[in-house]
């Protein structure tokens, strides 16, 4: 179970360095279609149980025979526990996008941050410059 998970994890990870990082469009539009997604079970959530909390008071009002309310409420736990079990998947994917994201945005910074300012006139160059691309002033390591 745990080699299932590092796979998928280390697959996941891997395909998010793969693919570049310019297409910023579709990240958007599947955070959006995630987004929505959610919100319709969010909602399908409510109406279940709504539903339960009305047959609930039905049954206490004496307009339900104990074996319909035991049916009709069996059916009604079934399907909020899949919409529960939905939102909790749709959750833990959405975790896991975060999770690349601040590794991406990190991996970012580290490069961003391995450069080197020119001694004459300040301008940040790439550690692996040897004379500044500014100024032409030789730098220091
Ligand atoms: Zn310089």
């Amino acid at each position: 179970m745990i080699y299932l998970f590092c796979g998928i994890l280390s697959g996941a990870v891997l395909g998010a360095i793969c693919v570049p990082l310019f297409r910023k469009e579709d990240t958007l539009e599947s955070a959006i279609i995630e987004e929505t997604q959610w919100d319709l079970l969010q909602r399908k959530k409510e109406v279940v149980l709504g539903n339960m909390q009305d047959l609930d008071f039905e049954y206490k009002c004496g307009k339900l025979s104990e074996a319909d309310y035991q049916k009709v409420r069996g059916e009604m736990s079934a399907e909020a526990a899949l919409v529960f079990q939905e939102i909790e998947s749709i959750e833990a994917e959405a975790d896991l996008d975060a999770l690349i994201r601040r590794e991406l945005s990190a991996r970012k910074s580290k490069t961003t941050a391995a450069t080197t300012s020119c001694p004459a006139c300040g301008t940040s160059n790439p550690v692996t410059n040897k004379f500044c691309a500014e100024c032409g002033a030789k730098l220091k390591h």
